[in-house]
């Protein structure tokens, strides 16, 4: 599992990242100084979780839970050091999962790694990763493979990012922007013959029907979604 930490404090950056090896060890940190760089690598790195203070140089952490939302729902918490009430339900509201106020442990913080991850029903992520089935389909996220009727699929790195951002989110319509965004990058968020070419590559692979959909439902003018079978 992957933690982005964004924080400007070396010294609590240095006790996160102790505090979480010593206990956790399967556990990979990546830190961001700044809201620029943590933009960067929330992109490029699809952490499974966002550690994000909220007094950061520049852009404040309000600021960068706001742009991660425009992309992402990457888990957030906060990371606030007042402990105020204010404070917190502003992160809430911009879309932060969790908060967390300074000075804590890092059992503490654990915990509420483990609550906020059990939440949205992702617990996988802190033992196995389970596989995701529907219908003759299944998606193993460990092993990033795709089996049609247990034959495994031959998906090329970008088929399998987009299918897996749409089985993620199965029942939920995914715009173009913002699968652009998640599998392309934020420079390609109006590059939309990319997606609909590659979901007609995907359909292809999975012997999938645009008119009668059994996985991937075409949202007119909208996007696109991982529909659950009946
Ligand atoms: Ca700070």
């Amino acid at each position: 599992m992957k933690i982005l930490l964004v924080e400007d404090a070396p010294d609590v950056i240095e006790a996160i990242q102790l505090g979480m090896m010593l206990r956790f060890r399967e556990v990979e940190i990546l830190s961001a100084g700044n809201g620029e760089r943590a933009l960067e690598l929330v992109e490029l790195e699809l952490p499974d979780l966002v550690l994000l203070d909220i007094g950061l140089p520049g852009m404040d952490g309000y600021g960068v839970l706001r742009e991660i939302r425009a992309f992402s729902d990457v888990p957030v918490i906060m990371l606030t050091a007042q402990d105020s009430t204010m404070n917190k339900i502003k992160g809430l509201e911009l879309g932060a999962d969790d908060y967390i106020t300074k000075p804590f442990d890092h059992l503490e913080l654990l915990a509420r790694i483990r609550a906020v991850l059990r939440r949205l029903d992702m617990p996988g992520l802190m033992s196995r990763t389970p596989s995701f089935r529907s219908g003759e389909l299944t998606v193993d996220f460990s092993a990033q493979e795709v089996f049609l009727s247990g034959v495994r699929l031959n998906l090329t790195p970008t088929e399998y990012k987009l299918l897996y951002h749409l089985v993620r989110n199965v029942g939920q319509t995914q715009t173009y922007g913002t699968l652009l965004a998640r599998v392309w990058g934020r420079e390609y968020i109006n590059e939309v013959d990319y997606v609909r070419v590659y979901i007609r590559r995907l359909r292809s692979k999975l012997g999938d029907d645009s008119e009668q959909p059994r996985y991937i439902r075409t949202e007119r003018g909208l996007g696109y979604r991982f529909i659950i079978p009946k």
